[in-house]
């Protein structure tokens, strides 16, 4: 079991370790029992905590390689092989997401999967999937927040198709992680609680597919606004493809309602989109879909889909 240690962009800045060495001198001054360091004394501690910290996050670093790049055959992203990917995508952007996915089967099984949250468009692509190659793997990063209605999703899968999605799971139990952080990380650093127990699992999990089917609809933010049917993941090194690319919310729920797609039951409850238990709440009618995620911080992806 290996402690968790903090994500590079979250490393302590020198101004920080400067005011946290003033800090604990003050108290240290103040306290008969306790010595105040000098200033080389503060200067080497610093450096060995910064040491310390470094070989930590050496040990549970995301390796530079992953993704389809160790798959066995591997996946490069060679220029002709990402000539291949926009043609393809090209030929795909006017096709039923039933087609792409038929494509994207027939191209990359068996090392096709699909990472889903269960929220309603990961839902219908499950019930597309189950129809087109129930045999695919799916899983769920389970970061130990979810909502409990969230999970009963997984069952729901269960029965109604006869899949089973895998959960993957961080290094540490909730418990652990919060024991080695003096509490919950999601209330003082969602970036930092996000990128360990979702970020760095998902990096772990990509490894050795070749492709993966992502539940993004262009009209949900600027950024996903650029996504092609079929295209590199840089961030996960593999092929990620989006075959819900092109539809609405509404086209979305529209089938959910027709075939009776299971879904969870606190988008009735007013979360239009659900994550982590502690990170989500309900939205007041005319508030923007995602201002219920990680509100009160300037945060609104958890980084899975942003290049
Ligand atoms: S959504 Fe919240 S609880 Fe979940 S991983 Fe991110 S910060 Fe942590």
């Amino acid at each position: 079991m290996t402690a968790a240690t903090p994500s590079p962009e979250n490393a302590p800045s020198e101004s920080a370790a400067k005011s946290r060495a003033a800090a604990s001198q003050g108290e240290a001054a103040s306290s008969p029992s306790l010595k105040v360091l000098s200033d080389q004394e503060t200067s080497a501690a610093a450096m060995a905590a910064r040491k310390a910290q470094a070989a930590a996050e050496a040990e549970n670093a995301i390796p530079e390689i992953g993704g389809a790049m160790v798959a066995d055959p591997p996946l490069a992203p060679t220029p002709d092989f990402l000539a291949e990917l926009k043609r393809e995508s090209d030929a795909l952007e006017n096709e039923t997401p039933q087609a792409i996915l038929k494509w994207a089967v027939d191209r990359f099984a068996p090392k096709f999967t699909m990472a889903t949250a269960f929220g309603p468009e990961g839902m219908t692509i499950i019930h597309m999937l189950a129809g087109i190659a129930p045999e695919t793997p799916i899983f769920n990063l389970d970061t130990g927040y979810q909502f409990a209605e969230t999970m009963e999703l997984r069952e729901r899968v269960r029965e109604k198709y006869g899949v089973t999605v895998e959960y993957k799971y961080p290094d540490l139990t909730v418990e652990e992680f919060e024991a080695a952080n003096h509490g919950p990380v999601y209330l003082t650093d969602p970036n930092r609680c996000c990128f360990e127990r979702k970020l760095r699992v998902l990096h772990k999990a990509a490894r050795g597919w070749h492709a993966w089917a992502s539940a993004i609809r262009r009209d949900q933010s600027e950024d996903r606004a650029k996504a092609p049917i079929v295209g590199w993941d840089k961030k996960f090194q593999l092929v990620k493809i989006s075959p819900l690319a092109n539809w609405t919310k509404k086209d979305v729920w529209s089938l959910i309602s027709k075939e009776g797609i299971p879904y969870n039951p606190l988008h009735d409850q007013g979360y239009p989109s659900i994550g982590c238990q502690p990170c989500t709440r309900s939205v007041l009618p005319g508030e923007d879909e995602r201002s219920g995620r990680w509100s009160g911080f300037q945060k609104t992806e958890c980084g899975l889909h942003s290049s």
